[in-house]
């Protein structure tokens, strides 16, 4: 009936009609949304697709991203309905598996990421834990990187491990003889952070994807820091892109969320016996196999949508991703602030007779700085984690002199923030695997918002003669 309903459902073709040979052009041609389009969006800049990517209106319809703040959809037949449910037709049906406003705003993080089909999912650990789950069941073993968020460490490390799956952690800077070494027979994917959170320790992607497609799985990286603005891990083997939306691309603090894209250039097919989930017939909708019906481009959606979202229900809220929505608009203005006001922070403290180490990956001499000039060149992150002199305690009473700065389990957004992640998010790990992935006790990190660069520098400069005193 309403013209929003029936092209909402149409939208929902950018995932499930996707089909092999397809290029993103043509499947976004088959929606109303797209059709008549001179121009692909895939030749966009990513400033473009930050603001027009994923939804773009038909005639008469809402110029913003409408809110479908409805949990269930209508239909005329009951055959109509029973389509949807073998995966045979598109459209939505449960807000639990899909929502439109969740899959315009999947649609333009696909498009940012340069991948083939996205989804939200209602927390950043949500995403990471479908991307690896959609492909590894209890009895297989996975490859990630040591240095990750802590969350999604404890995820893998404990959670996981519960349900059966094993994971190798290796340290980023690992030689290729010893990534090699990790990979055993049941091994089904390597995992990394492309700036990893806190330890800003940025991720060789030549020599995490060579060993993975040398081992026939694909690379998943996290990339909630760089964002695509200023890191496109697909560009450089990635198979599969996950974000915490929580940080930058929210960036106002307000809704949390995550999404998942896929390349749609691993070839499951390729190592069907590894793969059984994607290659092999699903009973729970009628036998259909995932890589054949929706190819290398839609499979890997499209079975994280069919079973994981069916089964554990984490979906982002409508309004929340018309909220994250906002903040991608504004994401490739925004990342240009936060890596100034990053950058100019990180000069500072190296120069500051209280602070042992720094580390930003913008900064030269930084450990990672040849790294990230090769695989983000225009920018970082807002992020910068140093060591105060005195440890635990010095680290502490810095804290609390701040006055910008506010202590906040929480980072990448447009207010100023600091958290000490040894007493907080890393909480739950040992002194060596604290260690092991780059966060002593005498670490801050400190979250460059979106304020004046020398209000910042003051605040931290005065916190930092505070100890002294
Ligand atoms: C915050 C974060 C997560 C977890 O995301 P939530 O949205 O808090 O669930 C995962 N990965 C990285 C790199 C993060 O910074």
């Amino acid at each position: 009936m309403t013209d929003v309903k029936n092209s909402a459902a149409k939208c929902l073709k950018i995932r499930l009609t996707d089909r092999p040979g397809s290029d993103s052009c043509e499947f976004r041609k088959k929606s109303r949304h797209y059709a008549g389009e001179e121009t692909c969006m895939a030749s966009w800049n990513i400033e473009t697709k930050c603001v027009q990517g994923g939804y773009r209106p038909g005639n008469g319809e809402p110029r913003e991203v409408p809110i479908i703040q409805s949990t269930t959809f209508k239909y005329d037949t009951s055959s109509d309905m029973a389509k949807l449910f073998d995966l045979e037709a598109s459209g939505y049906f449960y807000t639990r598996l899909q929502n439109p406003t969740n899959d315009y705003v999947a649609a333009k993080i696909a498009e940012m990421e340069g991948g083939t089909a996205g989804m939200l999912t209602s927390s950043g650990q949500a995403a990471n834990f479908y991307s690896v789950f959609n492909i590894a069941n209890a009895g297989d073993h996975v490859i990630s990187s040591a240095s990750i968020y802590g969350g999604t460490f404890n995820l893998f490390n404990v959670t996981m491990r519960k349900m059966g799956i094993d994971f190798t952690f290796v340290s980023p800077d690992c030689t290729e003889e010893e990534l090699d070494a990790a990979f055993r027979p049941n091994t089904k994917a390597v995992f990394g952070e492309s700036i990893a959170n806190p330890a800003l320790t940025v991720l060789d992607f030549d020599k995490f994807a060579k060993a993975a497609h040398a081992h026939g799985v694909p690379l998943i990286v996290d990339n909630t820091f760089p964002t695509p603005v200023n890191c496109r891990p697909i560009e450089f083997g990635a198979d599969i892109v996950t974000h915490s939306t929580t940080k930058y691309m929210d960036g106002h603090g307000s809704a949390v969320g995550g999404a998942i894209v896929d390349a749609g250039k691993f070839d499951w097919m390729a190592y069907a016996d590894k793969f059984p989930g994607l290659t092999t017939p699903d009973d729970s909708y009628h036998g259909i196999t995932y890589a054949e019906k929706f190819g290398l481009g839609g499979a890997f959606i499209t079975k994280a949508t069919s079973q994981l979202m069916r089964d554990f229900g984490s979906i982002q809220a409508p309004q929340n991703a018309f909220l994250l929505n906002l903040g991608l608009e504004s994401l490739h203005v925004r990342m240009k602030q936060h890596c100034e006001n990053g950058l100019a922070l990180a000069k500072f403290l190296s120069g500051h007779p209280m602070v042992d180490k720094v580390s930003y990956p913008g900064l030269p001499g930084d450990a990672y700085y040849e790294v990230a000039q090769k695989y983000m060149p225009n920018g970082t992150c807002g992020v910068v984690s140093f060591e105060v002199k005195g440890g635990r305690a010095a680290a502490e009473k810095f804290m609390q002199n701040l006055r910008i700065f506010a202590i906040e389990t929480h980072v990448a957004d447009a207010r100023s923030c600091c958290l000490h992640p040894a007493s907080s998010t890393h909480r739950q790990m040992t002194d060596e695997e604290l260690l092991a992935a780059g966060v002593p006790g005498s670490l801050v990190r400190m979250s460059c918002g979106l304020e004046n660069t020398g209000d910042l520098i003051e605040d931290v400069a005065g916190a930092l003669e505070a100890i002294m005193k």
